[in-house]
């Protein structure tokens, strides 16, 4: 059972319900990295907890 709350990298916006939102791996550690609909349109960076920064 997953229960696992998904927010977004970037705002820690909840996107659990969001159909804009995007998932992908991180490319330094492979850590799965969500980001709202809205980040991801106005390019808002992210951090990864590796500590990897993407656009
Ligand atoms: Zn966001
Ligand atoms: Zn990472």
């Amino acid at each position: 059972m997953t229960t696992e709350k998904r927010v977004c990298v970037s705002c820690n916006d909840d996107i659990t319900s969001s159909t804009k939102s995007v998932e992908f791996k991180c490319p330094n550690c492979g850590e799965v990295i969500r980001r709202c609909g809205r980040c991801r349109k106005t390019m808002v960076k992210w951090v990864c907890k590796c500590g990897f920064e993407g656009p």
